[in-house]
């Protein structure tokens, strides 16, 4: 069977994988666990340099998650025991699957993601962190399912998205980026920590209308440290 190329393929291939894998076994398509299904996955498609292994590790907040091979061309997919959030640490390690099956013959050598990186799109490495968000994005909340979950939302509401975040098993910060991307309305997502904007996304109608927000020069008058 011909191989995919880009995040895009690769997606639609574990998507399509997971989706009939679950139908066969008579379980509910979501939530999609990527701990349940990377190394079966990449031991069927790639038995000569598999992901043999899946662990917590403390990263002491330096990083979300990370890529590494070891010297028998076998992966083993880490993420940050530092924090709680189930939905984050899936998210992040559908994030590195991402990685392993479109980038890892791009050097061979190992990823380490941040947090800034992961969501950092404007350099070159930005663009292949772009690519595995994307592919994580589009695995754990599959484009037809989440378009029919959001056919109503006119002003979402914060505990809307919070049922598609238990929905998906994602974090708060995927679910509202996956729905700014797609959405029609002029929407924006807005990260604060100590009282300053850390960063910030609007929706492509938002900046089509010409709204411009430069990120770390405005002071929140109700700042959130929510971990989302
Ligand atoms: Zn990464």
């Amino acid at each position: 069977m011909k191989m995919p190329t880009t995040w895009e393929g690769w997606a639609s291939r574990v998507s399509l994988y997971v989706r009939e894998g679950k139908k066969l076994l008579g379980e509910p398509r979501f939530p999609i666990r990527i701990s349940e299904i990377a190394q079966d996955y990449s031991r069927n498609v790639f038995p000569g340099d598999p992901i043999v292994h899946v662990e917590g590790k403390n990263f002491a907040g330096k990083f979300e998650g990370a890529l590494v091979p070891n010297d028998d061309k076998e992966w083993a997919i880490f993420y940050d025991t530092g924090h709680t959030s189930k939905g984050r640490i899936n998210f992040t390690m559908a994030h590195e699957l991402g990685h392993y099956l479109a980038h890892r013959h791009l050097s061979g050598e190992p990823f380490y993601c941040s947090r800034r990186d992961m969501w950092s799109w404007n350099s070159e490495y930005g663009r292949i962190e772009a690519e595995a968000n994307s592919f994580a994005a589009f695995v754990l909340m599959p484009p037809d399912d989440f378009r029919e979950q959001t056919r109503d939302f006119i002003k979402p509401t914060l505990a809307q998205f919070e049922t598609l975040r238990d929905r998906y098993e994602v974090s708060l910060t995927a679910v509202v980026l996956n729905w700014l991307k797609a959405t029609k309305r002029r929407a924006m997502l807005v990260v604060s920590k100590d009282g300053f904007v850390d960063w910030s996304r609007g929706s492509d109608a938002l900046f089509r209308s010409g709204v411009f927000f430069k990120a770390k020069q405005c002071n929140l008058s109700a700042p959130s440290t929510r971990d989302v």
